[in-house]
């Protein structure tokens, strides 16, 4: 009794490799409305601190170099004790203040 039976499984069923999860896909679409390329903006002394961050102390007629400090959102820039309130601060980068981050908050 001859009975062929063609009943062999597909041998090309491999799984394809399919391309769908290329790497880097949109994860650029997080930030924040932001043009680069424009100057950072100056504050001067008594305004409001909108942002925790570093910022670049520039004093009035360079009496000092400039440097860095950390700034809390919520504080006012402080008078130079030396050039008042021609002491100038730039944003250099936002960084959250630590006690201000949900976890590690202070009691209150
Ligand atoms: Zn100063």
């Amino acid at each position: 009794m001859h009975t062929h039976r063609l009943q062999s499984p597909p041998c090309d069923a491999r799984p394809q490799r399919t391309q769908y999860r290329a790497k880097g896909g949109d994860k650029s679409r997080h930030r924040p409305p932001h043009k680069s390329g424009q100057p950072a903006p100056l504050f001067n002394a008594n305004d409001p601190v909108r942002q925790t961050g570093i910022y670049e102390v520039i004093h009035d007629r360079g009496h000092r170099t400039a440097h860095e400090v950390v700034m809390l959102n919520g504080d006012f820039f402080p008078e130079c004790d030396s050039c008042g309130d021609r002491v100038r601060f730039r944003l250099i980068r936002t960084a959250p203040y630590i006690f201000q981050d949900e976890d590690f908050e202070e009691p209150q």
